[in-house]
């Protein structure tokens, strides 16, 4: 029974959070996992709401809001991203917190769920304004994370630069250098070689073996990538060297196409001069919409959450989607597409290389011992492959489930054995 005074309302009304409670609800009426398990795990256990004032350049002051959600840590410290975005609020981060602690799961990782957003667009402030910002919120957080409490690390508007100013933060506070208090930092202040593109190339990894079971060859694969962030950008860079044709891609000014295959090495080229897409020479082009009905073998969004709904769901096209970002489809969306028989490679499996990585990150934190690339490539594509082995089969041997609740019950299984274990279910 769940508790009806609720400190869930605020969630409740973001209905990405609304989401996950349904995908929730739905795993747990195909696969036998223990009820009080399920309702432990839709609500976050803590929730850290804090205001943050900030000088900016014309010495006025602006204060914004920011949050950090723990969501369970059950099978270690809370783990996950901070995200600067306008969109951010306590629905949001709390939706992006529980599928923080399914993906830690689900990749048999020692760490639980955790996010933290400040609602804010990056793009607005200076470089000195980003970092007052981001120094001030990390002393308001400060006292719960830690690098046995709680790990964050980049997410959407964050990036390493972000995480070098909030290690230096919280090691000036607690007075000697903590290192392993967040990852995705620059590699010359304890952050891993590989971490950047780690999220692109898990992506990748999955996407070979998705279009592998649904026999389609790299070489005649078609792919558009919704995103060319940090997410997009090296899953392309990642899929182009395998020989799929990328043949579209977007950020948030518009998307390019050309059916002859873009060129990667030149688009990467284009946004890091211009900043923004538009304008590239050799391709159409067309809107965010547009790319996501695209007739292509793989479409993968990796930008922001709730991109493909029921509104649009009817019109993909793609045989397979693989899901960069976190959330991209709606419970509605989802379903719409499994009836079409597109193959949706989920986010927890998907985007999981990310914090793979930084988990490889905070262990060589730890221990001061740092690895080479060759040793994190081949560790994360060891992971990642083994991981989607996992979800395949299991799908496979439950009556032809879809991989999301396949994935979702491989890791709430490990979840509920957990907490059986620790005496949290019973
Ligand atoms: N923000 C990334 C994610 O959503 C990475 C999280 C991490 O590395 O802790 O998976």
């Amino acid at each position: 029974m769940e508790a009806n005074h609720s400190p869930s309302d605020p969630l409740r009304s973001n209905p990405f959070f609304q989401n996950t409670l349904s995908m929730l609800e739905r795993v747990g009426s195909k696969v036998q996992i223990n009820p009080n398990v399920l309702d432990t795990l839709k609500l976050p256990r803590r929730i850290i709401t804090v205001s943050i004032p900030v000088r900016m350049d014309d010495n006025s002051q602006m204060i914004f809001t920011g949050h950090r959600v723990q969501h369970n840590q059950t099978l270690g410290p809370f783990k996950g991203g901070i995200r600067f975005h306008p969109q951010v609020d306590v629905g949001e981060v709390a939706a992006l917190a529980s599928l923080m602690t399914f993906k830690n799961s689900l990749l048999n990782l020692p760490l639980g769920g955790a996010k933290g957003g400040v609602s804010v667009d990056p793009a607005k402030l200076s470089m000195s304004e980003k970092e007052r910002l981001t120094r001030r919120f990390t002393r308001e957080i400060g006292p719960f994370i830690g690098h046995d409490k709680d790990i964050p690390a980049p997410d959407v508007g964050t990036d390493s630069q972000t995480m070098a100013w909030m290690m230096d933060t919280y090691s000036l506070d607690s007075g000697f250098s903590q290192t392993g208090v967040v990852t995705g930092k620059p590699i010359e202040v304890g952050g891993s070689k590989g971490r950047d593109a780690a999220t692109g190339l898990g992506v990748v990894f999955t996407m070979e073996k998705a279009l592998h079971v649904r026999g389609i060859s790299l070489d005649k694969a078609t792919l558009a990538i919704q995103g060319f962030g940090k997410v997009g950008m090296h899953a392309a860079i990642e899929a182009d060297s395998l020989g799929i044709k990328v043949v579209a891609v977007s950020d948030v000014s518009c998307g390019i196409y050309n059916p002859e295959g873009l060129n990667v090495q030149k688009v990467v080229n284009y946004i890091s001069e211009n900043r923004s897409l538009k304008g590239y020479p050799e391709a159409a082009e067309i809107t965010n919409e547009e790319l996501l009905s695209l007739k292509v073998d793989v479409l993968a969004p990796c930008a922001l959450e709730s991109v493909i709904t029921s509104e649009n769901a009817a019109d993909v096209q793609a045989n397979i989607i693989v899901e960069g970002a976190n959330g991209p489809l709606s419970h509605e969306a989802d379903l719409i597409l499994q009836e079409n028989n597109v193959l949706v490679v989920p986010d927890i499996l998907a985007n999981g290389g990310g914090v793979v990585v930084s988990y490889f990150e905070w262990v060589q934190d730890i221990v001061w011992l740092f690895w080479e690339e060759h040793e994190v490539r081949s560790k994360l594509k060891q992971i990642m492959t083994q991981c989607f082995d996992k979800v395949w089969d299991f799908a496979q041997k439950e009556k032809s489930l879809d991989l999301r609740t396949a994935a979702m019950s491989v890791s709430l299984k490990r979840l509920e054995h957990a907490m059986k274990l620790r005496g949290q279910a019973w």
